[in-house]
């Protein structure tokens, strides 16, 4: 088989790019998108040029996690332009091509690869310190073509969220054994929803109980880190729907406190 002309673009455009990270989930609501949105704030926050890419072609919700409803990209001699949310942090999403945001986007895997292909060759990003790439969930054509492309190599990885119940712990495993079987380096997981800080009395309650050990026995059972535990808080789901940073918002919150912690680890 020839190799794919596509794969020296995107080696191209990468090679600007000092850390890909992918970020994963085995199911959805669990949490991936407001950890990829949030972790690329608080990188941007930290004074690193940041890069967002959006590849959850049926479920985009980036932009609003960003408060970029409505933005449109722009293409020029160089590709498209990323949408600035800051000057340091731009994002790409399918859902800024989408004319309507309430549209389904109902495509087969050939066509999710050859946006996934334009996304990573097309897209002008410039040097970038961080490429976050929020995925759909599982492990479909999506995320089989993104590695093929990017060849995560040293100093990229796969960041794995999950919540405490059993039911997303299992789907995990199948996640790390993706990013074994398709040699990408494991970053670490990440439990959301890890406890209730109740915003009244400030006690903890654990929602979702962790019977089986939850996301701590999990990594150490696969030697693996646990990047950081963020409760379910109120203020974490307020600054996703405004589109803003929990650090900057709420720096004394248990969540921006973790986010901190999980920026400085990756
Ligand atoms: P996924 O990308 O896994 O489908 P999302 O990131 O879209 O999940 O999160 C699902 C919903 O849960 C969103 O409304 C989000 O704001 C909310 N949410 C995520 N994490 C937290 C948290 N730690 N505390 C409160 N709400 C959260």
């Amino acid at each position: 088989n020839e190799p794919d002309p596509a794969l020296k673009d995107v080696e191209r455009r990468m090679k600007l790019v000092k850390h890909k990270i992918l970020v994963l989930s085995g199911k959805g609501g669990v949490g991936k998108s407001t950890v990829s949105s949030q972790l690329a704030f608080q990188l941007a926050n930290l004074g690193y040029e940041v890069g967002l890419l959006d590849i959850d072609i049926c479920g985009p919700s980036i932009p609003r996690m960003l408060g970029l409803l409505d933005h449109e990209v722009h293409n020029s001699a160089d590709g498209w332009s990323p949408v600035y949310v800051e000057d340091n942090l731009g994002v790409m999403s399918i859902g800024f091509l989408l004319g309507n945001q309430d549209d389904a986007v109902v495509w087969r895997g050939p066509r999710k690869n050859g946006l996934i292909k334009q996304f990573l060759t097309d897209v002008n990003w410039g040097d970038l310190d961080y490429l976050i790439i929020d995925t759909p969930p599982g492990t479909s054509d999506e995320h089989i073509s993104c590695v093929q492309y990017l060849q995560p190599g040293e100093g990229d990885g796969a960041i794995v969220v999950t919540t405490p119940q059993e039911v997303s712990l299992q789907d995990v495993r199948k996640e790390l054994s993706f990013c074994q079987k398709t040699k990408t380096n494991i970053l670490g997981v990440v439990e959301n929803m890890s406890g209730f800080i109740c915003p009244g009395c400030k006690c903890e309650s654990q929602i979702f109980p962790p019977v089986t050990g939850g996301a701590a026995k999990m990594c150490q059972d696969y030697k693996i880190d646990l990047l950081g535990q963020v409760p379910l808080e109120p203020k974490v789901l307020i600054c996703s729907e405004k589109g803003k940073s929990i650090v900057k918002e709420h720096p004394d919150s248990v969540a921006a406190k973790v986010y901190q912690h999980i920026a400085e680890k990756v």
